[in-house]
């Protein structure tokens, strides 16, 4: 066993309700790490000895952030629809299907060197647990080693087979469906944690999204959702009924999807990249929080309508655009992203847990907000 004292943290974010609401914050505090995990917490003159120091030298530590919605697993982009997007020029929606067959079109080994180039650029900017979902395979083949590439970097791997209804299948939804909670099913649900399902206009409908997340539930796969991006839906009630771990997206909620979210488990995952991105409104978070359901933050990051890794980034984004302070954006990127994956080892400081930790270039987390933009990870542990 070998231990690391992290010493003169200014100010220790631990999110550990034991020691306080909220982002519960410790000034001049310690941390111990061994063998991975976390095992003394306290102030700093107060910390016990141990075979290596690092000196945090008055810098802020936080939490590494869990980024809770991700579609890492795909081959090419599609920046020149966001520019066309953006300079309100009209394109030919490609969409979702033209990275499928960019995807499908792709080798294993570039797919899994596209995703570890994407994984280490989240590591970069402080993010050390992230779900990843597949999504651009569309067929039980692609879907499958998807999910097989995804595994290779996370254990929060998510199928999403359910993504779009593919080209081959324009005539015949219904069919894939079928296919979707059938044959695809078999063979992705070994490989994943949890079954999401795209529940929106184009996509699929709330009948369809009940069938296809009770198909997983019953093979043991914990439920996750898309609803609410592109206008209201039935998707939100239908994921807190379902007792699913995350909705996500959340953009346009009606009165009765508030109380559901703060009456029930399910955490509201909001994703401010996507609207940035795509200049939509954001979602009424402050409402969210207020109401007193649980929320989080997560990037979303994708090819299409969010091409951010960025956890700093949306942070910003929620203090700026969705009214959260500086604390509940943090609590929400961190101890949010770790429940809305059911997780209680991560997203804390706090003995016994992951010692998954950032030392900020900054004397408190607030700059991530003030300070957009700018890279402020000094180090990731
Ligand atoms: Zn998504």
């Amino acid at each position: 066993m070998t231990s690391t004292l992290i010493e003169g943290i200014g100010l220790l974010v631990t999110n550990d309700p034991e020691i306080g609401p909220l982002t519960a914050e410790l000034n001049n505090a310690a941390v111990v790490v061994e063998d991975g995990l976390i095992s003394w917490v306290g102030e700093s003159s107060a910390a016990p000895d141990a075979d290596s120091r690092i000196d945090a030298e008055g810098r802020c530590v936080i939490p590494g952030f869990v980024d809770s919605h991700s579609h890492l697993v795909f081959a090419g982009d599609r920046s020149d629809e966001f520019e066309a997007h953006m300079t309100g020029q009209k394109y030919a929606a490609g969409g979702i299907r033209r990275t499928v067959g960019l995807t499908r079109a792709a080798s294993d080994a570039d797919l899994a060197a596209n995703t570890a180039h994407l994984v280490a650029e989240m590591r970069a900017q402080g993010t050390t647990t992230v779900e990843i979902k597949s999504g651009y395979g569309l067929s039980t083949i692609d879907e499958s080693r998807s999910l097989a590439i995804a595994g290779q970097f996370t254990d929060e791997t998510t199928y999403l087979g359910a993504h779009v209804v593919p080209e081959e299948f324009s005539d015949d939804p219904a069919g894939y469906v079928e296919l979707v909670t059938g044959e695809m099913l078999d063979a992705c649900a070994p490989r994943a944690r949890w079954i999401d399902v795209f529940c929106d206009d184009g996509a699929f409908d709330i009948d369809q999204a009940r069938t296809i997340l009770e198909a997983g539930q019953a093979r043991g796969l914990g439920a996750r959702m898309h609803a609410g991006q592109l206008g209201p839906s039935e998707g939100v009630k239908l994921a807190v009924e379902l007792g699913a771990a995350s909705v996500d997206h959340c953009t346009f909620l009606g009165d009765d999807d508030v109380d559901a979210l703060a009456s029930g488990s399910t955490v509201a995952t909001v994703l401010p990249g996507v609207e940035f991105s795509t200049r939509q409104p954001y979602p009424d978070a402050r409402r969210l929080i207020d109401a007193g359901a649980t929320l989080a933050i997560a990037s979303d990051c994708n090819p299409g309508s969010c091409f951010t890794s960025s956890m700093p980034f949306c942070i910003a984004l929620a203090v700026r655009e969705m009214h959260l302070s500086p604390a509940e954006a943090v609590w929400a990127a961190t101890a949010g992203g770790a429940k809305a994956l059911w997780r209680d080892d991560v997203g804390v400081v706090a003995v016994g847990k992951k010692a998954d930790l950032v030392i900020l270039d900054a004397p408190s987390y607030v700059h991530l907000a003030y300070r957009p933009g700018v890279p402020l990870i000094h180090r990731v542990i």
